[in-house]
């Protein structure tokens, strides 16, 4: 069971709690002044997210600010229970169908007054990486209220498989470039930072199932030490992550190709010159992305790429396509496919640790 809590108070809302907190006696913050929400909008549908294929639950409200927690009860009943305080059930139906393999009916139960539980009835036990809630902001002109979003994925990424030499190793993942470096952009538009953070995150995912420890230099859209820095600041200040991160193991820096020539393909790696562990670490990943992710080889090189040269542990830096190339951009921007390097990246990493 799973049970994590997620607020949604906007920065004055929540600095108007604080105050009365410490203005009034406990117990005094009585549900009756806070802002009530009504539940009045729901919408269902199949999406993707982040490239995964996803079921998409929307339930608005006719305020921001909800105060809310989640809860997977995944044994016995399957079910995501989505606690809301000071919610009432608005206009909406207690008792939805859904129509998803992976999400069967949705209902509302007020359990007292303006206390409301959501509870979505699972297609089948899902684990932490199977489902995700956020909340989007009311966008009236596409006549949508504030609200709360349910992503529920299919399937969970390693389908079952564990790879056993990295359990209990500390992983360090550096998706390449983000916020205000691109990187290279693909004829079609891909930007490097997109592939890099979605292949990074599926290997996330991959290690911490087979019981990893994964330390990300950014986990999302941004600069890692900040925007304008110098390019020795910013892949310092990566470098710095894997050096603070207690015990890590090996630092895995993920990143596209480019060439003006739109035909140069393929895939390689790197490490540092003279570094047998690192040599190792890289050959491992090039055979298993050679072996699944099918692109031209171009072998296990060395460089004195900043980030493999300044980290003390064992490190490699993967290019997995040529984003130029209009062929390999198609394939990195592909769900199915980032799924595939991401488990020849874990694969050759298990091996590494002697799996
Ligand atoms: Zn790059």
């Amino acid at each position: 069971m799973c049970k994590f809590f997620r607020r949604g108070f906007s920065a004055a809302v929540l600095l108007v709690m604080v105050l009365s907190m410490l203005v009034l006696p406990q117990g005094s913050a009585e549900a009756g002044k806070a802002p009530v929400h009504e539940l009045n909008y729901f919408k269902s549908y199949e999406t993707e997210v982040e490239g995964q294929k996803a079921y998409r639950i929307e339930i608005g409200m006719d305020r921001d600010g909800l105060e809310y927690q989640v809860v997977a009860k995944t044994f016995v009943r399957k079910q995501l229970v989505l606690d809301m305080k000071n919610t009432q059930p608005g206009k909406l139906k207690k008792d939805i169908k859904l129509s998803s393999s992976v999400a069967k009916r949705l209902t509302i139960n007020e359990l007292e007054r303006r206390h409301t539980q959501v509870v979505i009835d699972l297609g089948s036990i899902v684990t932490d990486d199977m489902y995700k809630v956020h909340e989007e902001k009311a966008d009236h002109k596409a006549g949508k209220p504030y609200r709360l979003v349910v992503d529920i994925f299919s399937e969970p990424l390693n389908q079952g498989e564990t790879f056993k030499g990295v359990k209990g190793r500390t992983v360090v993942i550096d998706p390449g470039h983000g916020g205000s470096d691109s990187g290279a952009v693909g004829p079609t538009g891909l930007a490097e930072k997109t592939a890099t953070l979605a292949v990074s995150k599926k290997v996330k995912s991959l290690l911490e199932a087979s019981g990893a420890r994964v330390v990300m230099t950014r986990d999302r859209d941004v600069d890692v030490y900040g925007p304008n820095a110098s390019d020795r600041q910013e892949l310092q200040a990566r470098v710095n992550v894997g050096e603070y991160a207690p015990g890590a193991n090996i630092f895995v820096s993920i990143h596209c190709n480019a060439f003006s020539n739109p035909a140069a393909k393929g895939m390689e790696t790197y490490y540092f010159p003279g570094s047998a562990r690192g040599q190792q670490l890289a050959t491992y990943i090039y055979d298993e992305l050679l072996k699944d992710g099918g692109l031209a080889g171009r072998g296990v090189r060395t460089a004195n790429f900043y980030v493999i040269k300044h980290s003390s542990m064992p490190a490699t830096l993967l290019e997995l396509a040529f984003i130029t190339n209009p062929r390999e951009e198609k394939l990195l921007g592909d769900d199915k496919y980032q799924n595939t390097l991401a488990k020849a990246i874990v694969r050759g990493i298990s091996r590494y640790f002697g799996d």
